[in-house]
């Protein structure tokens, strides 16, 4: 059995701790997608003790201020699924009134067309981002 978050970092690596990191996703329409991945391989949240449920959440919340602070998002979207992959991640993504699925989960089918100029000048912006948020987890 492969699980392609213990092969791979799973995306573009932007930090990475001893018990977690974090990737920049590559997914079309959603250019500030981003994935807080446990290192070692476990499937459900709980599989974690107290201490690194806290760590791990703390992690998250980081994440989400970055987000937030940079991109004055409309919501941030926090989600546990791993249906797919179960290796446990959470993902956090900053969504949008212009985004191809806002108000909807970006799983779900699409609500309106995508929109190229604003999925550009928010990519332009992903390096300043990274950045904020290496920042933010340095000390973590
Ligand atoms: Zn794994």
């Amino acid at each position: 059995m492969t699980c392609a978050l213990c092969e791979t970092d799973g995306g573009t690596l932007v930090w990475r701790g001893d018990q977690l990191r974090l990737i920049r996703a590559d997914e079309a329409g959603f250019p500030a997608f981003y994935r807080v991945v446990w290192n070692a391989h476990v499937a459900e949240f709980s599989d974690l003790s107290p201490a690194e449920r806290t760590h791990c959440m703390d992690v998250v919340a980081r994440v989400e201020q970055v987000l937030r602070t940079q991109l004055s998002p409309a919501k941030v979207n926090l989600a546990a699924l791993g249906n797919m992959v179960p290796h446990l991640h959470w993902h956090v993504i900053a969504r949008f009134a212009w985004d191809s699925h806002f108000p909807a989960p970006v799983w779900a089918p699409p609500q309106r067309a995508r929109d190229a100029a604003q999925e550009a000048a928010l990519a332009a912006r992903l390096p300043a981002l990274d950045a904020a948020l290496r920042h933010a987890l340095s000390n973590s």
